[in-house]
Formats: C-alpha cells, structure tokens, sequence
C-alpha cells in the first residue's frame, strides 16, 4: 500500500495513551518511478519500521533541505543524478555513515569518496545508462555509435536532446570532459548545438517520441525510459518503437555514460540507525532485484540476479560501461554548465 506522509500529520499521536515509540524513517525522494511503492512497503513488513515519504524533484528536495537547516525531518534523501548527489555532498546535507554491508555491496567507484572521517556521504543504489537512439529508416547504428559522433557535420539538424543542464545531460558532459578533456569537450558541444534538430525541449521520453515522429534521427535518452516504452502493449508505444533503433555507444573505446541513482543519510536525521537499516535494504539482493524488473535499471550489488526483458533486448550479453569513478562526473558540472554558456545550448 502507498504510505505518503505529509509533513502537517507528523506527530499527532493520540493524547490518552502513551505508546512505546514509535519506529518511523522520513524519507524525502527524488525517485519518480510508481514502482518503487512495493519497495517501501516491503522495508516497512520486514522491519516495522513506518515509512513517511516527501515526493520532490532533486532541485526541490535540495532547496527545502537548505531552508530546513538542522530542523530537517528528512532521515534519508535519495536523489537520481550523480551532479545532484554531489552538490547535496558538498552543500554538507548528507551525514557520512560507515556500513560495512554497503561498502561489501557498493563498488567504490559508485559512491561519494570516503571523507574525512572516513565515512561516506551517499551511496549508488542502482544505474542507468545514457545511450542514443535513432531512426532506423534513416541512419545506421554506425554512424552514430559514439558520443563523438553526435558532433559530426553530417547530423546536422537531426539531433534531439532534453536540457543541456538536466542533470542527467550534465553528468554526460561532465564524463566526456572526463574522457576528452575540457577544450575538446567545448567544441564537441559546439557541434551538438549546430546540429539541433529543434530547441531543446521536454523529457528523455519526449526525445525518443522525436525520432519516431521524424522530427529528428538521432536522440539520447535513459535506457529506464527506452526500457518503459519497450515493454509497454499500449499501441502508441509500440509504434514509436517500431523504427526505433538503441545504441550503446562508445563500445570500441571509453564505454557508454553510466549514471546512479544513489540515497545518502540526511544530515539531521532523527532517525539515523533506521535510515542506515534502509539504505542496507535497498542494496539488499531482493530490493536490487526490485530496482531491475519494477524500473528497468541495472542492480549496483554484484551478482543480483533479475530477469528483464527489455534490458535483455537492449543489451544481449552485456555492455561495456565508462570507468569513471561518478564522484569526479559529477564535480565537473560548473565546468560543463559554463561551457553550454558559451555554446548557447539551453
Ligand atoms: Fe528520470
């Protein structure tokens, strides 16, 4: 069952009793997937501990967390972009924690560098890659199976994209600065902005739905979000996929951009052993599990097996993915976003 807390309900326990207390864990989230809910639901039956929930986008969570300070209800924050992540970590919202269950799960390169106390302020939960997409009656995946050749001169006026300063377009500019240093990242994002089918608009969604319509041939989206409309039986879908192609991009080189979705201990929390207890659920095998078939991303834990059809389809035997720890992606983001000044990409 759905478990949504508003903030003006908190701590009205009835007067005449006085009951032991009670186990609860506030959780302000930047995850938009519905599917989650089984999730929540199954911490709480496991634990009873009682979920309440705040439902934001990054930029809203982060903005109230500030105007909250150290009366903060906020236990854990979980947000969906490694630049959103980092930026919560160094405007010092997140309370490192060390968990030796997490560390075991959590690949290092998928969470915040130790800091100074040698605990860790946020922890990747599950992750998404950023491919291109393309129209299958017009390209060949060749001609774009590289970022670097989304730049190329023969795309010109065929390239949809959502903002260049999304977060998910800032961690993918912050790796290829990463991958190709700074000057060459510049101009590389010089060549997306000449080869603009249309001003960036709209979601990932929106992008695809672009190639299908003809508006463009080429776009970038979150596999999660190919993965929906692959998966899905209403007809409209279906027909966008229809001449749509998926490329992994960049398999001969650095790999394809591979962003987390992460959850971190607030800052403040009331409840910190009840938020730690959670984010080691949430990299538990059942709930990695529940990340892959319920949202169609890819488990962070190793060995967690799931069965996803449309991950499957995309990916055959697997894909090679960046190395980059997403720590240092996410710290390019002033740089990138400065750069898409200069380029004038919106
Ligand atoms: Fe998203």
């Amino acid at each position: 069952m759905v478990a949504i807390a508003l903030a003006g309900a908190f701590g009205m326990a009835p007067a005449h009793s006085a009951p032991a207390a009670e186990q609860v864990l506030n959780i302000y989230s930047a995850r938009h997937y519905p599917t989650d809910e089984a999730l929540y639901a199954d911490f709480s039956k496991a634990t009873g501990i009682q979920i309440k929930r705040v439902d934001s986008d990054d930029a809203g969570i982060l903005t109230r967390l500030k105007a909250e300070g150290a009366a903060s209800a906020a236990d854990v924050i979980l947000l969906v972009d490694a630049a959103r992540l980092w930026r919560a970590e160094v405007g010092g919202l997140f309370l490192p924690i060390k968990s030796n269950k997490l560390e075991a799960a959590i690949p290092p390169t998928l969470r915040a560098k130790p800091s100074d106390g040698g605990g860790t302020a946020w922890f990747g939960l599950s992750t998404r890659a950023r491919v291109v997409v393309y129209d299958k009656r017009k390209l060949a995946a060749a001609d774009v199976d590289a970022y670097e050749k989304l730049a190329a001169p023969e795309l010109k006026g065929k390239l949809c994209i959502r903002s260049g300063s999304h977060p998910y377009n800032l961690s993918l500019f912050g790796a290829m600065t990463e991958h190709l240093g700074p000057a060459a990242t510049e101009v590389w994002l010089k060549g997306l902005v000449n080869n603009l089918a249309r001003s960036p608009m709209g979601g990932d969604t929106d992008q695809i739905k672009g190639v299908a319509s003809g508006e463009c041939q080429v776009a970038v989206t979150n596999t999660y979000y190919l993965a929906r409309l692959m998966r899905s039986t209403q007809a409209d879908d279906v027909a966008t996929m229809r001449h749509v192609g998926v490329v992994f991009p960049n398999q001969n080189s650095w790999g394809t951009h591979v962003n987390v979705a992460g959850g971190a201990v607030a800052r403040y929390a009331k409840n910190k052993d009840n938020a730690v207890k959670f984010l080691e659920y949430l990299a538990s095998p059942s709930a990695q599990n529940h990340f892959a078939n319920g949202n169609n991303e890819w488990p962070v834990a190793k060995g967690v097996a799931f069965d996803n059809p449309a991950l499957k389809a995309m990916t055959g035997a697997g894909f090679k993915s960046e190395l980059l720890p997403i720590s240092a992606v996410g710290m390019n983001q002033i740089k990138v976003q400065q750069m898409l000044d200069r380029v004038g990409m919106k």
